[in-house]
Parts: C-alpha cells; structure tokens; sequence
C-alpha cells in the first residue's frame, strides 16, 4: 500500500492529494471543512490488517463525523456502522447500509427509541439493568448486546473517559450477577457483550487489561456470537503524539480472541467500534485570518471561525496542530489563535507559527473527527462547507449555511404593535 500523507508541503505550498490548499480555499470560501478519503482508507486498512481472526468487524462510530458521502465511502471499505441516536440510523439507513450492519449504542435513551430501533431491525445495546429488566419483565427476545463498564480509568480526560467508576456508561462489571439472573430468569437473548472505555488511549496494556475483565465476563454468557471492544484507539495529535499501537494491539488481541473462540468450541465475531481513528486525520479546517491584534502581554491572530466551529480545543482543550497555508517558510512568531465568537474561544495560547497576516489562510490539522459535527450556529453564524477529496478530485459534499438556515423553524407568530 502506499503511505498517503496527510496535508503534504510541497516547496512552498499545501497540497492534499495534489489539489493546492489555497485552490480549495478560492473555489470553496472560507471556513471549510476538507476530509481526504485516501487517509480514512489507510486508517481503516491498518486497523482491519492488525488483526488475524476469523471474524472482524469495523462498526464505523458515525458521530465522529456523519456526512452521508463519507458513511457511504466507509461502507463501500466494508466498514459497518455504530450509532447513538435514530437520526444516526436513519442516515446509515440512506447512506445504503442493511440494518443489520448497524449498531444501535445509546445512552440513556427512552425504552420507546429502542423499540423504533428494534421495528428496523438494527442490533441494539444495552447499557443499564433497568431496561434489561423492561426488556425481561415484558418477554421481549429481540437479541440485545450489553454494554459493561470494566471500570478502567482510561483516556485522555474525565471528559472523554467513560470507563471509570463514575461513569453514567454501561452496565458496572459489579452487576454482572443480575444480568445473569435476568438473562436466566427470563429468557433474554444476549449475542454479544461491549464495552467502550473511553477516547484515547495511550496504552496497549491499560487496554488489554480491560478486555481481560470482559473475556472473563463473556464466558457468563453462552449464546454470544461476537464480542465488541469498542473504541479508545488513539491517534497523533501533535507530532510527537504517540498513536496506539494498532500492529502490537492487533496481536495479542487476536491471541486472546482466537484462544475464547477456541475454548468456546465456536468462531465468535471479533467487533471494534472506532470513530477518531478512522476519521480523525482524514480532516482538515481551514479559515481565514481577520485581524492581526497586538496587546501588552499577546499576539493575537483573530479568524473568521470560533468554537461554533470547532469546540475541541475548549471543550476539552484538544490540541490541534495549526498550520500557516499561506506563508509556509515564514519566520515563527508567538501567536494566541483566537475566534470571533464572543466568549474566551482560544484555539491556541502562545504557539509558534509562521507570521500570519491579515487574509493569510490558517489550516486545523486533525479536523476530521468530532469537530463539523459538534459544530453550531451560535452567535447566528452559519456552518461552513464540506468537500471531500475522492481519487485526486474534490466535491462539495455540504453547501454553507445562509441566513435561512438560522431562520429555518423559526415561526415568529406575534407581531407587536
Ligand atoms: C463515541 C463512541 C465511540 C468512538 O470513540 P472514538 O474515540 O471516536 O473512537 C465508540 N463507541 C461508542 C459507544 C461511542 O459512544
């Protein structure tokens, strides 16, 4: 396979599968949104060739990023689909994928979003007794999977861990017991077990030791066809990041599945459910500087673009890479990159970056996961474009937002004299 490359310089200019940054920026305005598929597709084949089982499959985790065209590139790598809402199903549903090749993952979703789920057929996931209990109480033998929390604190910040003890997610591995009493009690159907414990894990043995806790779980339940491990794989944020180790990660989870399988006397599926792996570096933001601001202690860059955006970077102060498209070579400067929204919406305190002027275009490395999608119209601003990039061409796959779209739904029904 060939090493794509994110975002490449190529002497004094951005390139992304040979189409010049700036021309995307010219053709397409600015904010935009840019995701290469070349990268999502080297992410998903690292991920698939890691490991050697019978049974793998990929649900795809679409709220890191749900835009129809790129569900439907994933499908065509043979990627399955994870979702979180009804509005997610419906998309994968339109994207062309079976409803058995979607998972249904809530939280604390009403038993009636269930039951819809169930009137399309998707797999659905389990993630509290006191629906396992609704689902025994009213003899429902839709096959479920349950969601167990292993209590593995994990992940890159109590924001994004859900594997901890005080963790609204799963069902705790400490009531394992009354799972199994009303699995016995009332006849539930439980084909698989999942866990998921949280973004960005750094550690291959913090990993394993987790799916250690839901081996020992799975062997409690003997219809299983497939065991999902959910998600966490990490990737590089910034250059000296250290991404998961997928190659390592993917062998000793295979040895540890095979020998289940093994001992189980029959070929279980091996499922992941990743979201930022898959997406993540595949993206790219790109917005225009408006104001060059000099205060006693700053050097503020001002951009057309603020956290309804891209709210990582205050949310959970996720570190994006930022990179100066329109003066590559010039000499680095101590910047504060800050947006237009009227709040305290720094993208960046203090990073050195090549002078940046008035006009010059400011990309957002690693801008393909959880960043359009979280976005909003605070401050009544619009969302940008999308575009993909396919085989060296770019396509629109999201026209910007106008002044309609904010007034969409509005009804105004009053008129004061
Ligand atoms: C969000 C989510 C994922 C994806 O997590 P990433 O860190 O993006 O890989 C997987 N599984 C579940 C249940 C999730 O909620």
């Amino acid at each position: 396979m060939i090493e794509v490359l994110f975002m490449e310089l190529k002497e004094d200019r951005y390139e992304l599968q040979g189409i010049p940054v700036t021309e995307l920026a010219e053709k397409y305005g600015l904010p935009l949104y840019v995701y290469d598929t070349a990268i999502i597709e080297r992410q998903y084949h690292k991920l698939v060739s890691a490991f050697s089982v019978k049974n793998l499959t990929i649900n795809y985790a679409c709220k890191a990023l749900s835009n129809i065209s790129i569900l439907r590139f994933l499908r065509s790598l043979g990627a399955h689909a994870d979702t979180v809402s009804l509005g997610e199903i419906h998309l994968c549903l339109k994207a062309g994928f079976k409803p058995e090749e979607i998972v249904f993952t809530p939280s604390a979703v009403s038993i009636e979003e269930y039951k819809m789920a169930m009137d399309i057929g998707v797999g659905i996931n389990i993630d509290n007794l006191e629906t396992l209990g609704y689902f025994a109480d009213h003899k429902i033998n839709y096959p479920i999977c349950v969601r167990i929390n292993p209590h593995i604190m994990a992940g890159g910040n109590k924001k994004i861990s859900t594997g901890h003890i005080d963790s609204k997610f799963g069902i705790s591995i400490h009531q394992l017991d009354a799972i199994l009493e009303l699995m016995d009690s009332a006849g539930l159907n439980i084909e698989g077990v999942h866990m998921h414990t949280g973004s960005d894990i750094l550690d291959v043995e913090v990993f394993l030791q987790a799916t250690d806790i839901l081996f020992k779980a799975a062997a409690h339940f003997p219809d299983l066809n497939y065991i999902d491990f959910g998600s966490g794989f990490k990737v590089k944020y910034k250059p000296e990041d250290v991404e998961t180790d997928i190659a390592l990660f993917g062998r000793e989870m295979s040895r540890k599945f095979n020998d289940f399988c093994a001992k189980r006397g029959k070929d279980l599926t091996l499922m992941f459910e990743p979201g930022k792996f898959i997406v993540s570096e595949s993206g790219t933001f790109l917005a225009k500087t408006n104001i060059i601001k000099h205060s006693p202690s700053n050097l503020f860059a001002g951009l057309d673009t603020g956290f309804n955006h891209l709210i990582r970077p205050m949310f959970y102060e996720a570190y994006h890479e930022i990179v100066n498209i329109s003066n590559p070579n010039g000499d680095k400067k101590y910047y504060s990159v800050v947006g237009y929204i009227c709040e305290t919406d720094n993208f960046a305190w203090n990073r050195p970056i090549p002078e940046i002027r008035v006009d010059d275009i400011i990309a957002f490395k690693n801008a393909g996961a959880y960043c359009f999608q979280m976005s909003s119209n605070y401050n009544s601003r619009v969302r940008p474009a999308e575009v993909m990039i396919y085989k060296g061409k770019d396509y629109l796959i999201r026209e910007r937002e106008d002044l309609t779209d904010i007034l969409r739904h509005q009804t105004d029904p009053v008129h004061f004299s």
